[in-house]
């Protein structure tokens, strides 16, 4: 059967490796031997906890997790993490450094004053539209954390480095790079992802919080946001989104054994991501990358054409030619060319031959 398939580079959810899609398919009605469906059997089932362990198993050997780090899944994607990092991580009287570097950062920041808390803004890129990651933070030695978001979907920018913080514990949203390259995972308090971009389906959070962080939430804060019921229950205190978290633990399967992992995938996201900075620097500022250079993201390659006319026929011509999710985010307009694990070498060629003929011919 051939199946009609795009060059996808959609900001999230995002393209998914084919052979991973593939196998869902052909798994669907029968997973496993049970002679029902993934999304009919119970979260109970031992088929089903096979399924949870082994994902968590393996996100753990692919970050090299120790022994004081869990792995949770939660629902609510990453915007609820937004709340749950500050509800569970910063207790009345202190206070959290945040690192603004654009859309969701800001998002992260809103949401932990709207519960009251006090958060300072250690670092900006504010200034400049967000086109860069700030060198210098402003840390607060006592703060309660520090929170960064690593890779910047809209603007573009991702941290190259991790900044040293000492006893604060750093805190991440990940969500657009997270096992995107090999990252100190043993510095982390706490990292979470929304599944969408990098992991699977929309739906579910992966969380990989500190043991030493977990006593600090207050005795009242709701059940289902407190870290400690999913890492008591090992995410099934109650009913968890037992799709997606099968279909994210085939993608980590691909991602160790047909990939060969961090490293692997690494270096293959690296030529794929200066395959079209490379279009861009040289086309004589037909295109203009909008991230400063040194900042520049590997996930999400955002850009610029002359005028909004051209970046629309730019867009249609591409999406005639099988390539498409290439629109930047409408807070910001332009061009974004999504390059998450999923998105194969040979798609990224295309694009850049595309690129190529449109600003000869266009
Ligand atoms: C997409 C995205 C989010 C929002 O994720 P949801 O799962 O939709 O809440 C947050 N942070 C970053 C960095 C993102 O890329």
């Amino acid at each position: 059967m051939t199946v009609h398939r795009v060059h996808n580079f959609n900001p999230g959810p995002a393209a998914l490796p084919l052979p991973v899609l593939e196998e869902v398919r052909e798994s669907f009605l029968d997973f496993r031997g049970t002679g029902m469906s993934i999304v009919e059997i119970s979260h109970r089932s031992k088929e089903f906890e096979a399924v949870l362990n082994e994902a968590i198993a393996r996100i753990r050997r692919l970050l090299g997790l120790d022994a004081r780090h869990h792995v949770i899944f939660v629902q609510g994607g990453a915007s609820l993490q937004f709340a749950m990092v500050p509800l569970n991580l910063l207790p009345g009287g202190s206070s959290a450094d945040y690192v603004n570097t654009g859309t969701w950062a800001t998002n992260a920041i809103r949401e932990a004053r709207l519960l009251g808390k006090t958060v300072r803004v250690a670092a900006s890129s504010e200034d400049r539209e967000f086109t860069y990651i700030p060198a210098k933070i402003d840390l607060d030695p006592q703060a309660a954390y520090l929170h960064l978001t690593s890779n910047n979907t809209i603007r573009g920018t991702q941290w190259a480095r991790f900044p040293e913080t000492g006893a604060v514990p750093l805190v991440a949203d990940m969500s657009s790079d997270i096992l995107s390259r090999p990252i100190p995972a043993s510095r982390f308090g706490l990292i979470y992802a929304g599944a969408q971009k990098n992991l699977g389906p929309a739906g579910v959070a992966v969380v990989i919080v500190r043991e030493d962080l977990l006593g600090r939430a207050p005795e009242t804060l709701p059940t289902m946001l407190r870290y400690t019921t999913y890492t008591a229950k090992n995410s099934l205190y109650n009913t968890p989104p037992c799709f997606a978290i099968y279909v994210v633990e085939r993608v980590l399967a691909w991602l160790e054994e047909t990939v060969g992992g961090l490293e692997a995938m690494a270096a293959i996201n690296r030529r794929k991501a200066e395959t079209i900075y490379a279009v861009i620097d040289a086309s004589g500022g037909f295109y203009r990358g909008t991230a400063e250079p040194t900042s520049r993201s590997q996930m999400n390659v955002t850009f610029r054409l002359v005028d909004a006319a051209r970046e629309a026929r730019f867009l249609e011509e591409a999406a005639r030619a099988g390539l498409v999710g290439l629109k930047g985010h409408r807070s910001v307009g332009g061009c974004r060319a999504s390059l998450y694990n999923a998105v194969s070498p040979e798609a990224v060629e295309t694009l850049a031959s595309f690129m190529r003929d449109f600003a000869k011919n266009g």
